[in-house]
């Protein structure tokens, strides 16, 4: 096992952390999946309103390759297909039927035909089953050619941004399966998994025993595959290496093992404004409004769906889509404050040395309130002293800026692990890992992107 140390990033000390109990919900009356929250496909739909459909049962398919699928979570009937501007498909909504509900059933693999299975077919399984999506592949983090075999597989069993759930509950009882799922990994990529957890959390360490290839120390987003990645690659061929978070393993290895379509979910509910901070388990594709009730916030709340540097913004009638384990509440903020020039800040969050709250070692809360419009870049380095991967997003911002797509390459934007901090510690409020998304997401789409 290799101990790593990744000195950038950044360490929150942020209020409205989860608390470590799991609460289990019963299954919601309706669910629904997220088309439009998968980054790079081009769905197409397979079913429409109206539609008896089972657990397992598809409901769209990836125009670059049919054999991409992605299935229903809940067993009954197609209720709406809401579209956005130019038809994307933003959610599939599927009223429940009560039990029994309707479930469509795989052929299971166990342990003894793991260790003999041939890799062509225990991929032709995982597309079948559905569960392709619980792969990505670096830089760009789309769903990877089921045909080649990856330099890397790599697992974090952790997630440092703020408020992902914690290991230690999500694995609780799950050791078993995470074996196997690691086993059924090793068939796709004999010997090239790679296994992380973070080095303060030793009950996982303990808990993925002898699969465990690194130990990672260090700050947000020292756990991210692709910071791992930038530290133990020892060339450009290693680039496209995949990647599986820790709960979709669990899921792939259910589909594998059980021969059904895995929907339980492990969700962070968390933030300031929560009014309950805690962990649920939840049925895959579960509204927001069951973890979250309307009538216990108080008005002035932001839903951030999917962690807080890299989620999205929702309304509480939203739901949770296939990559989504973290639910927070957060306080909009901006209300006026009174003599806030002579304010010290005690308890104002900033990167910055400006306010007093750098010597306050209390949690601090975070609020949604930009305090000031967008200005040109003052070249103060702070974008580039947390960069966990060494860039210099303020030359890269540049570059896009300038459209010099060789020059934004070079000073390695797709090295970018898509963290948000430059933005977050921008004084000059420049969206930079959104732009940086954005840029690499065209790059994909429009170049016949090889290994470099
Ligand atoms: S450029 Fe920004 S978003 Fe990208 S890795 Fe560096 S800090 Fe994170
Ligand atoms: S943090 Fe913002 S203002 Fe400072 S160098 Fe980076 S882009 Fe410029």
């Amino acid at each position: 096992m290799q101990k790593l140390t990744i000195k950038k990033g950044y360490r929150f000390r942020m209020a409205g952390a989860p608390a470590d109990d799991l609460i289990v919900l019963p299954a919601p009356a309706r669910v629904a999946v997220l088309p439009e929250r998968v980054p790079h496909i081009k769905p197409r739909l397979l079913v429409k309103k109206g539609d008896q459909v089972q657990i397992g049962s598809p409901l769209f398919e990836d125009k670059r390759n049919p054999r991409f699928k992605f299935l229903s979570p809940g067993g009954g009937t197609i209720h709406d297909i809401s579209f956005g501007p130019r038809r994307v498909i933003q959610a599939i909504v599927i009223d429940r039927k009560e039990t029994p509900e309707p479930e469509t059933r795989f052929q299971a693999v166990t342990e003894n035909q793991l260790a003999q299975i041939e890799r062509q077919e225990l991929v032709d399984r995982i597309l079948d089953g559905g569960m392709w999506w619980a792969f990505r592949e670096l830089p760009f983090r789309d769903l990877p050619a089921p045909d080649g075999e990856p330099p890397f597989i790599l697992i974090s069993l952790n997630a440092k941004e703020p408020f992902q759930p914690s290991p230690a509950v999500y694995l609780k009882d799950q050791e078993q399966l995470l074996a196997y799922g690691l086993k059924a990994l090793n068939v796709l990529a004999p010997g090239k998994v790679r296994v992380f957890a973070d080095a303060s959390e030793s009950s996982v360490i303990e808990k993925a025993g002898q699969w465990l290839t690194h130990v990672v120390s260090g700050n947000y987003p020292c756990d991210d595959p692709a910071t791992v990645l930038y530290r133990i690659k020892s060339d450009a061929s290693q680039n496209r290496a995949w990647f599986v978070a820790g709960q979709d393993l669990l899921a792939l290895a259910h589909l594998l093992r059980e021969g059904r379509y895995p929907i339980r979910r492990v969700v962070a509910v968390a933030g300031s404004a929560a009014p309950d901070r805690r962990h649920c388990h939840i049925r895959l594709g579960a509204p927001l409004s069951q973890m979250v009730e309307d009538a216990r916030l108080h008005g002035g709340e932001r839903f951030v769906v999917g962690g807080l540097f890299r989620g999205y913004s929702s309304d509480s009638d939203g739901y949770v889509g296939f990559y989504e384990t973290a639910v927070n509440v957060v306080p909009e903020g901006g209300e006026p404050e009174f003599l806030a020039l002579f304010n010290p800040g005690v308890s104002r969050p900033s990167y910055s040395r400006t306010f007093l709250s750098r010597l306050n070692p209390k949690a601090l809360v975070y609020n949604c309130n930009m305090h000031g419009d967008l200005r040109a870049c003052i070249a103060c380095m702070h974008c580039a002293d947390v960069c966990p991967v060494d860039l210099l997003p303020q030359m890269i911002y540049k570059s896009i800026l300038a459209e010099e797509v060789e020059e934004y390459l070079e000073l390695g934007l797709l090295d970018c692990v898509e963290c948000g901090l430059c933005s977050y510690v921008c004084p000059s409020k420049i969206e930079l890992s959104r732009t940086f998304i954005a840029t690499k997401a065209a790059y994909a789409k429009e170049q016949a992107v090889k290994p470099d």
